[in-house]
């Protein structure tokens, strides 16, 4: 489950910064996940809320907004997305290149957090 290690390193960044900013309790994560990152929502939330126990994440809600796959072709600049699990071929849709950039997808960061301060 590596659900389990980016929760963790997910709470210590977040305690860090209840720490510096002197919160309260946090309530809601906003986080950022591009679709390369295979991580199920339902599990982040449930090691979250085991491992946030008696902390100012105690009950705070993991808002994950998902940023799709993307690429832009080298070629002709179409941005496009691809099925990697599909039986397309991967080349870009408009000029048919199969050179192209990934510029989306593999993000994962924190966005922005709802807290209660001093
Ligand atoms: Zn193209």
């Amino acid at each position: 489950m590596h659900e389990l290690a980016v929760t963790r390193s997910l709470l210590q960044i977040l305690l860090q910064k209840v720490e510096e900013e002197h919160l309260q309790k946090v309530t809601r994560v906003f986080l950022v996940v591009g679709a390369m990152q295979n991580y199920e929502d339902v599990w982040m939330q449930r090691y979250f809320d085991k491992l946030s126990t008696g902390t100012p994440l105690e009950g705070a809600v993991i808002d994950v907004k998902r940023v799709p796959l993307r690429f832009r072709c080298r070629l002709c600049g179409e941005t496009f997305t691809l099925n990697l699990q599909g039986e397309d071929p991967l080349v870009c849709p408009r000029c048919g290149s199969e050179k192209y950039d990934r510029i989306s997808g593999q993000e994962f960061y924190i966005d922005r957090i709802e807290a209660v301060g001093e």
